[in-house]
C-alpha cells in the first residue's frame, strides 16, 4: 500500500514564478490545487475489478465496477460523463453525489468493497475509450493520459493512486480486445462472448488500456515474452521492422535498467485515428499508424522517426509505467527521460545511424532556439489542473529536458548514471517518485552534486553563452544568459565544461559568472563544450583561428556552425565573418554538420534572398559528394538536399522533374524532392491534389501535400491553403501544409492573407490543443516580414487564450529577424528587390 503523505519535493524558484506571471501564477494556491496535487494519506486503494458489457455497433457500454479500499472519510473518486445507476458499500445501499468531476459516496470511516453500477458512451472525441474509424469500418480504443480513465469508469484518477486492475469484458464475438494483459478465458455464447483478463500489477489509472474491433495481429516470441504488433484489417504487412525494434529495444533496456520486462507480452497497436504520436500503455503501446508500421517505401527518415517512438514507449514500460512521477508536475521528466534513453537505445541497435548527431540538431538545437527568447518558461512549472499539462508541454519541456539529462549523464559518468537509475527503479518499483528521488540515486552512485545541478537548470529559464577570451597566461571564461534579442542579463548556471587545449581535455564545473584557467604555455589550439553534450553556447573572442586548428569531431563542427548562426542573428557575429565561416563548411563531408548548414541556408533563404547564391552553390556541391554513398545517413540527407535545391533552383528543378515519370520506382528518399521539382517546373496543381487524394500510405500523403505549397506560382499555393480551409484537405494535415508554405518564398504573401483570413476556423480545428500556438510560433517570424505592425495589431485585436503564448514567441522573433535584415544592410535589400523583380 502507498499512504505517505506525498508533498511537491521543493518550492518553486522566484524566477519561474515572475516568468510565468502571465499565466499560471493567479492560479497558484487554488484550492482544486492543493487537492490534487497532494495525495490524502486518508484514502488506499487496493483494486478494481471491472465487467463492461460493450454494445460495439451501438457505441455505448454498461459496467460494474467493485474497488477494494479503505478510506477515513467518505470516499471521493472522479467520473464524467458516465450515468451512474446504483451504488453498494459492502453489498448495502449507500448515497452518493455527483458534481462536476467529482463523485462523493457517503461511507463515512470504510474498509471493504464498493461496488457501481453505471452506462456510458463509446466517444468520437480522441479520449476516454472512443471510435477510430478507418475506410471500411471502426476500432474502439482508449487514451487516458492525462485524466480521461474517470470516462471509462469511476476511479481514483490520480497517478500515485496505483491499484490492480481486473477486466472482463463481452462484447460482439467476431471482434478481438485487446487490454494490457494477454487474456485468459474466452466464452462464446452464439454472436456474443465474454473475455476475461487477469490481475494487472500494481499501476496508475491513465496506464490501463482496452480496444474492441476487426484486428489483424502479426505474432513473434522472445525471451517468454509475446509481441504483437495489431493494425486494422489490410495494413499487417507494415509490422515486422516494429516487431524487430520492440523486441531489441525490451533486450536493451533489460540489460540497462538491470530489470526484467514485467507483463507476458507487449501489444503494439496502430489506431487509424490517434491525438498523439503514441502512448506507452503498459504491455498494450498505441501509435499513430505513420509512427508504427514501416513498408518498402518508407524512406529512411520514417524509419528513423518509427524506430525511435517505439524505444521511446518500450522505455516508459519501466520509467513511466513501472516506476510513475508522483504527481503530473514531473511529467517532463517522464518524457525528457524517455526522449533520451531512446537515443541510447537506438544507438546500440542501429549504430550505423549515429543516432545522437540526429539528437543534437533535433532535440537540443530546437530547445536552444526556442530557449533564448524572452518568451520562454523554466523546464519545470507547477500544474494546477490536469488539463494545464496541455499548456506548457513543448519543445522545452521535451527537448531541453532530455539535453539537460544528457548534460548530466556526461558530468556524472555514463555507468554511475546507469547504476543511479537502475537503483532508483529498484526502489520505486510499482510505486511513485519524484525528480528529486531520482537525483539523490545518482548523486549517491556518482559521488557528484547533482541535485544543486539540476535544480538550477530545472528552474531557471534560457540557459547561458559562455565567453572565452585570452588574457597572457590566463583563459578566462565568464557567463550570462543568451538572448536572441542581444539583451545582457547577468544570470548564471552551474555549467559543466569540458574542455581541450593544446589536444589536452579538461573538465571543471564552472559555478561563478567568471573563471579563469592558468595556460602557461599558451594555447595553441582549443575547442569547449566537447560533442556538444552541454546546454550552453560558446563564443571565442579572437581566438576562431586557435579553434580551426584544434582537431575536431563533426559534432565539434557542428557546434561551431551552430552558435556562430545564434551570434549572427543575434547580432554579436557580423555577417560577413558568420558568412566567412560557411565558406570553411562549402565542401563539408561529413553528414552532422553538413545537414546543419544545409539548415541554416534554407532558414535564412526564408526570410532573404541574399544568400540564394550561397546556398545553391553549398547544395549543388552536396549533391556531388552525396552521390554515390550509400549509407543510410548519406540517402536521407541526399533528398532533404534534393529538396532545398529544388525551392531554390530552377534549373535543377526542371531536370529532376523529368523523374516524376518514374516515380514509382524512384528511391523512397527521393520522393518527395521529385514532387517539390514537379511542383516547381510543371505548376501540375491537379495531378499533385489527385495522388494527394488517392494515395493510401500517410508518408506518400504527405509528400504530396508538401508539394501543393510547393510552386512558384503565388495564386497555385493560395488555392492549396484555400483547399485546406474548404475541408478537401484532412484536418490532421493542415500543420504540414501551413509549416510547409511559410517554407516556400512564393507562398508568403499568400499565406499570411490566408490566416488572417481563416483565423477562426483555424482556432476551431485546433480546440482544445497547443497545437496552433506552436505553429504560430514557427511561422510568424517568417510571414511577417515587411508587415509587422500589421501581424502585431492582428493579434492585438485577435486575443485568443490558447495561442497567446505561441504569439508572444512568434512576434518576439519576428522583430528579431527584422533587426537582422536592418542590420546585414541596404545593399542586402536592394539584393531582394532585384532578385525579386527577376
Ligand atoms: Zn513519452
Amino acid at each position: 500500500m502507498l499512504g505517505v503523505f506525498i508533498l511537491r519535493s521543493a518550492p518553486m524558484s522566484a524566477s519561474a514564478i515572475t516568468a510565468n506571471a502571465k499565466d499560471s501564477a493567479s492560479r497558484v494556491g487554488s484550492n482544486s490545487f492543493t487537492r490534487l496535487w497532494t495525495r490524502p494519506a486518508t484514502l488506499q486503494i487496493e483494486s478494481y475489478d471491472l465487467f463492461l458489457n460493450v454494445d460495439f455497433r451501438n457505441l455505448r457500454f454498461d459496467g460494474k465496477v467493485k474497488i477494494k479500499l479503505e478510506s477515513e472519510t467518505d470516499v471521493k473518486l472522479n467520473s464524467v460523463e458516465l450515468e451512474i445507476l446504483e451504488v453498494d458499500a459492502n453489498g448495502k445501499p449507500v448515497k452518493y453525489n455527483l458534481e462536476g468531476e467529482d463523485f462523493t459516496i457517503k461511507t463515512g470511516k470504510f474498509v471493504g468493497e464498493l461496488g457501481i453500477r453505471y452506462r456510458g458512451s463509446i466517444s468520437d472525441k480522441l479520449v476516454g475509450l472512443y471510435k477510430a474509424a478507418y475506410e471500411g469500418g471502426y476500432v474502439v480504443s482508449t487514451q487516458f493520459e492525462a485524466v480521461s480513465a474517470r470516462r471509462l469508469l469511476p476511479c481514483m484518477d490520480h497517478p500515485a493512486y496505483k491499484a490492480d486492475f481486473k477486466l472482463t469484458i463481452r462484447t460482439d464475438s467476431d471482434t478481438s480486445v485487446i487490454s494490457n494483459m494477454p487474456s485468459t478465458s474466452v466464452r462464446v455464447d452464439g454472436p456474443r462472448k465474454t473475455v476475461e483478463f487477469p490481475k494487472t500489477p500494481r499501476m496508475s489509472t491513465y496506464l490501463m488500456y482496452l480496444g474492441i474491433g476487426k484486428f489483424e495481429e502479426v505474432k513473434d516470441r522472445f525471451n517468454g515474452v509475446d509481441y504483437i504488433v495489431a493494425t486494422v484489417p489490410g495494413k499487417s504487412s507494415g509490422a515486422k521492422f516494429p516487431l524487430d525494434v520492440a523486441k531489441d529495444s525490451v533486450r536493451f533496456f533489460e540489460s540497462y535498467f538491470g530489470s526484467k520486462y514485467n507483463l507476458p507480452k507487449l501489444h503494439l497497436i496502430g489506431v487509424p485515428e490517434f491525438a498523439a504520436g503514441a502512448m506507452e500503455n503498459w504491455g498494450a503501446i498505441t501509435f499513430r499508424e505513420i509512427a508504427l508500421l514501416v513498408d518498402d517505401d518508407s524512406s529512411i527518415r520514417i524509419r528513423k522517426q518509427v524506430a525511435e517512438v517505439i524505444a521511446h514507449e518500450v522505455s516508459h514500460q519501466w520509467f513511466g509505467d513501472l516506476v510513475t512521477m508522483k504527481w503530473w508536475d514531473d511529467l517532463w521528466l517522464n518524457e525528457s527521460f524517455a526522449t533520451f534513453m531512446a537515443y541510447k537505445a537506438l544507438d546500440s541497435m542501429f549504430p550505423r545511424w549515429v543516432v545522437w548527431q540526429d539528437f543534437v540538431r533535433g532535440e537540443t538545437a530546437g530547445a536552444l532556439a526556442r530557449d533564448s527568447l524572452v518568451n520562454t518558461h523554466p523546464i519545470e512549472v507547477r500544474v494546477n489542473s490536469p488539463t494545464e499539462i496541455e499548456e506548457i508541454f513543448d519543445d522545452i519541456s521535451y527537448g531541453k529536458g532530455a539535453s539537460i539529462i544528457r548534460m548530466l549523464e556526461a558530468y556524472a559518468g555514463e555507468d554511475e548514471f546507469m547504476h543511479g537509475v537502475r537503483s532508483y527503479l529498484e526502489k520505486y518499483k510499482f510505486s511513485n517518485a519524484a525528480g528529486n528521488d531520482l537525483w539523490n540515486e545518482i548523486e549517491r552512485t556518482s559521488k557528484t552534486r547533482v541535485k544543486a545541478i539540476m535544480n538550477d537548470w530545472i528552474r531557471k529559464p534560457g540557459y547561458p553563452v559562455v565567453n572565452v577570451k585570452l588574457d597572457g597566461k590566463k583563459l578566462m571564461i565568464r557567463q550570462h544568459r543568451f538572448l536572441l534579442n542581444g539583451s545582457a542579463e547577468p544570470s548564471s548556471w552551474p555549467v559543466p565544461i569540458t574542455l581541450k587545449i593544446n589536444g589536452k581535455e579538461q573538465k571543471l564545473l564552472m559555478e561563478k559568472s567568471e573563471e579563469s584557467i592558468a595556460v602557461p604555455d599558451g594555447v595553441d589550439s582549443l575547442k569547449l563544450n566537447l560533442e556538444e553534450t552541454g546546454f550552453y553556447r560558446v563564443y571565442y573572442e579572437g581566438l576562431y583561428d586557435k579553434v580551426w586548428r584544434s582537431n575536431m569531431s563533426p559534432v565539434d563542427r557542428y557546434g561551431i556552425v551552430s552558435d556562430a548562426y545564434a551570434f549572427a542573428i543575434q547580432g554579436k557575429m557580423d555577417f560577413s565573418q558568420y558568412l566567412a565561416l560557411i565558406n570553411r563548411y562549402m565542401n563539408e563531408q561529413e553528414y552532422l554538420p553538413a545537414f546543419e548548414v544545409s539548415d541554416q541556408l534554407s532558414s535564412l533563404s526564408t526570410i532573404t534572398r541574399s544568400v540564394e547564391e550561397t546556398s545553391r552553390k553549398f547544395h549543388r556541391n552536396q549533391l556531388k559528394i552525396l552521390a554515390n554513398r550509400k549509407d543510410e545517413n548519406s540517402v536521407a540527407l541526399q533528398g532533404s538536399v534534393a529538396s532545398r535545391l529544388a525551392l531554390l533552383d530552377m534549373e535543377y528543378a526542371k531536370e529532376l522533374s523529368l523523374r516524376f515519370n518514374d516515380y514509382e520506382t524512384a528511391e523512397p528518399d527521393m520522393k518527395q524532392a521529385i514532387v517539390v521539382a514537379h511542383a516547381r517546373a510543371s505548376g501540375d496543381f491537379e495531378s499533385l491534389f489527385k495522388n494527394y487524394k488517392n494515395r493510401p500510405s500517410e508518408e506518400e500523403k504527405s509528400r504530396f501535400l508538401i508539394g501543393l505549397t510547393s510552386f512558384n506560382q503565388p495564386s497555385l499555393n493560395s488555392r492549396a491553403m484555400d483547399l485546406a480551409s474548404s475541408g478537401e484537405i484532412k484536418k490532421q494535415h493542415v500543420g504540414t501544409l501551413l509549416g510547409s508554405a511559410a517554407r516556400n518564398p512564393d507562398a508568403r504573401d499568400g499565406t499570411w492573407d490566408w490566416i488572417a483570413q481563416k483565423f477562426e476556423w483555424l482556432r476551431g480545428i485546433y480546440e482544445g490543443t497547443g497545437v496552433l500556438s506552436r505553429y504560430l510560433t514557427y511561422v510568424l517570424p517568417i510571414l511577417g516580414i515587411d508587415r509587422t505592425e500589421e501581424v502585431t495589431k492582428f493579434f492585438a485585436k485577435h486575443k485568443a487564450p490558447e495561442i497567446i503564448k505561441g504569439v508572444e514567441a512568434g512576434l518576439e522573433k519576428l522583430r528579431i529577424n527584422e533587426a537582422f535584415l536592418r542590420r546585414i544592410g541596404p545593399s542586402q535589400k536592394q539584393m531582394v528587390e532585384v532578385q525579386e523583380r527577376r
